[in-house]
């Protein structure tokens, strides 16, 4: 597996009256294609490209079959969620993301993350 660069927005979250979760938004253009999810065992983040034909049968469940995580080392397949839909809390809770929108207000930044190839 290999780094890549994604531009993501950066939004903060409320979590149980916790108000500095930090997540990550993709904020499409170019990036439109590719999926971000993260380990929920250690919030590693991942993207991958929904065109690739090698996913064409797979869910995104699938897709972490045959992967472990370079950060934990556990598989992917039991701990893999859609990002930021599911994401880590600051204090390593497991949250949910309603809305992924992309306000103007938001801050921009490009960020390394593993690609499932
Ligand atoms: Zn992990």
């Amino acid at each position: 597996m290999e780094k890549t660069k994604v531009r993501v927005a950066i939004d903060y979250l409320e979590v149980n009256g916790v108000f500095n979760n930090q997540i990550y938004i993709m904020t499409g253009g170019v990036w439109t294609n590719l999926c971000m999810m993260s380990c929920t065992n250690c919030g590693e983040l991942f993207v991958f490209n929904m065109q690739n034909p090698k996913y064409a049968e797979f869910s995104i469940k699938k897709v972490g079959d045959r992967v472990k995580c370079p950060n934990c080392n556990i598989e992917l397949k039991d701990s893999i969620e859609k990002y930021p839909q599911t994401f880590r809390t600051t204090n390593g809770t497991l949250a949910h993301a309603d809305s992924t929108y992309v306000s103007d207000e938001l801050k921009t930044e490009m960020i390394d993350v593993w690609e499932i190839i």
